[in-house]
C-alpha cells in the first residue's frame, strides 16, 4: 500500500463530500485538485492499475461525444469502464474521477480487467500521456478554438505531437483521415495507425467559405480538395508534395442523415443506426467505432452501443413548448457553429425559406468573451433555406447584425431576455413547427432554465445521465 496514495484518495474523498454538503453541485475539480495537492503523481498511480486498456480521446470538437459513444458500447459488450464525465478533462478531473473509484488503500477493484476512458482536453494532452501511458490514443479534429482560448491550431499541434512523444511507442493511435490537421501525426509515429474516414461524395460541399487554412507541414504548400466536406475536413491533397488523405480502415458511407439520427454503413459492420444527426457526429461515430475496433470489442456491441447512445448536454436536445419542437443545437467555437449550420442547410434538403431558426449569441466566459468569431462562421451557408429567424443572448444586436450581413431574412425579434424570446418563438410558429435554436453556452444555460420554468416538456437530458 502507497501511504501517500491512501491519503490522497482520502483528502480527495473528504473534499468531495465537503464540496456536495457546501451544495456546490457539480465540483468534480475539486477532490482531484485536493489529492493532487497530497500525491502529484495520483493520476498515474491509480490510472496505471487499469489493465483493460487506457484510453484518451481528444479534439478541438466531439471528444465528449465520440467517448459517450466507446462508452455505450464498452457498456454493450460487458466490459468493465471508468469514464470521465464532460467537463472533467484536465488532469484533476481526471484524478477526481479515479479516486472515486479507489478503495481507501488506492487500489482499484476489478482494476486489471477495467478499461480507462479518459476524454482530454487539449491542452491537457501531454500531462494525461505521460501519466496514464495509453494503449489507443484518438485525435477526432482540429480546429480554431474561440480567440481568446488558445489562439493557434499550430499551438494545439504542438502539444499533441508533445503528447505522442511521451505515450507508448506501440500505442495504436486513431486519426481521422480526412482531416488534414490531424492527419499530420502519423508524420514520425512508428506505432500502429488506424484510420478514420468519410466516402460520401453526396456530402461534399462546393460552398467555400472560410475555414482554419492550413499548409502542409512537410512542403508549406496548399491543401486542394477532391471532396470537402466542411471546414477544412475531406478528401484533401498537398499541392505541393505528395501527401494526401490515407487510405482508412474504419470508413463511413451511404449517409443519410434525419431530423433525430443519422444511419450510414461501416465495411465489416454493416448498417448502423444512431440517436444523433449531423455530419459531425458521424465522424464522431466513426473515431468511436476505431477506438472499439482497437480494444478488440465486437461489431455487435459496436452496432447496439451506437443504437443507444445519448446526446451529450445541450448538443441535440428537443422541448416542446406549446406544441412546437424546439431543438437545441449548441455551438462552442466557430467550426462547431459552421458545421450546425451545414446540418441546417442538409435538413432542408433544398427547400428555400423552410427553415426555422433562433440563433442565441451571449458573451461571458464559457461563451467566449470576444464575439468577433461570429464574422468567422458561414451564416451564409444557411441565408437560402431559413424562412424565419428571431436573435437573442445578451449580444443580440451584434448577432443580428451578422446575420443581416450573411442575407438572412429580418428577425421576428432582437431581445435579450430568453423570456421575451420564447414569446416571440411562438407567435410566429404553429404547434406542431420545428423550431431549430442556435446558442451559446451561457445562452443554452438561460433559454433551458426558461423552458424548464414554462413547463416545457423536454427531452432533456440530464448532465452525465
Ligand atoms: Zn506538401
Amino acid at each position: 500500500m502507497n501511504a501517500r496514495l491512501a491519503a490522497a484518495v482520502a483528502a480527495g474523498r473528504a473534499a468531495g463530500l465537503g464540496s456536495r454538503l457546501l451544495g456546490r453541485g457539480g465540483g468534480t475539480a475539486l477532490p482531484g485538485l485536493v489529492a493532487e495537492r497530497v500525491d502529484p503523481a495520483i493520476v498515474a498511480h491509480l490510472g496505471r492499475q487499469l489493465g483493460g486498456g487506457r484510453v484518451l480521446v481528444t479534439g478541438t470538437n466531439g471528444k465528449t461525444t465520440t467517448s459517450r459513444i466507446v462508452a455505450e458500447i464498452l457498456r454493450e459488450a460487458g466490459r468493465p469502464f471508468i469514464h470521465n464525465r464532460e467537463g472533467s478533462n484536465l488532469m484533476r478531473g481526471l484524478a477526481s474521477t479515479l479516486l472515486f473509484e479507489a478503495r481507501p488503500t488506492g487500489a482499484i477493484p476489478r482494476a486489471r480487467r477495467t478499461t480507462g476512458l479518459f476524454e482530454v482536453d487539449e491542452a491537457t494532452c501531454p500531462a494525461a500521456a505521460r501519466a496514464l501511458a495509453p494503449g489507443v490514443f484518438a485525435f477526432t479534429n482540429l480546429f480554431r478554438d474561440q480567440l481568446d482560448r488558445y489562439g493557434e491550431v499550430d499551438t494545439v499541434a504542438a502539444l499533441w505531437r508533445e503528447a505522442l512523444a511521451a505515450a507508448p511507442k506501440d500505442a495504436t493511435i486513431v486519426l481521422n483521415a480526412d482531416d488534414p490537421s490531424v492527419a499530420e501525426l502519423a508524420e514520425g509515429w512508428s506505432g500502429p495507425v488506424h484510420w478514420f474516414g468519410l466516402d460520401d461524395a453526396a456530402f461534399a460541399t462546393e460552398y467555400a467559405g472560410a475555414f482554419d487554412a492550413r499548409w502542409c507541414r512537410e512542403c508549406g504548400g496548399n491543401f486542394a480538395y477532391d471532396r470537402r466536406y466542411f471546414a477544412h475536413v475531406g478528401w484533401w491533397r498537398c499541392t505541393g508534395c505528395d501527401r494526401r488523405r490515407a487510405a482508412t480502415q474504419t470508413t463511413g458511407s451511404a449517409l443519410r442523415l434525419g431530423l433525430d439520427e443519422a444511419t450510414f454503413e461501416v465495411e465489416g459492420i454493416g448498417a448502423l443506426r444512431m440517436p444523433l444527426t449531423g455530419t459531425y457526429n458521424v465522424y464522431n461515430a466513426l473515431a468511436a467505432i476505431c477506438v472499439a475496433r482497437v480494444l478488440g470489442l465486437p461489431p455487435e456491441a459496436i452496432a447496439a452501443g451506437l443504437a443507444k447512445v445519448r446526446p451529450a448536454f445541450g448538443r441535440q436536445e428537443v422541448a416542446e413548448l406549446e406544441g412546437r419542437h424546439i431543438r437545441l443545437l449548441l455551438t462552442k467555437n466557430p467550426a462547431g457553429a459552421n458545421q450546425v449550420l451545414r446540418l441546417l442547410e442538409q435538413l432542408a434538403g433544398g427547400a428555400q425559406g423552410t427553415l426555422k431558426v433562433a440563433v442565441l449569441l451571449n458573451d461571458r466566459f464559457a461563451d467566449g468573451q470576444d464575439v468577433s468569431w461570429t464574422w468567422d462562421v458561414d451564416y451564409e451557408l444557411a441565408a437560402g433555406e431559413v424562412g424565419s429567424c428571431w436573435v437573442g443572448g445578451d449580444r443580440a444586436e451584434d448577432m443580428a447584425l451578422r446575420l443581416k450581413y450573411a442575407g438572412w431574412p429580418a428577425p421576428g425579434a432582437v431581445v435579450h431576455e430568453p423570456a421575451a424570446l420564447l414569446d416571440a418563438i411562438v407567435a410566429g410558429t404553429a404547434p406542431g413547427d420545428e423550431v431549430f435554436v442556435v446558442p451559446t453556452y451561457t445562452a443554452m444555460l438561460d433559454l433551458r432554465a426558461e423552458l424548464v420554468r414554462r413547463g416545457a416538456v423536454g427531452r432533456f437530458w440530464e448532465r452525465g445521465e
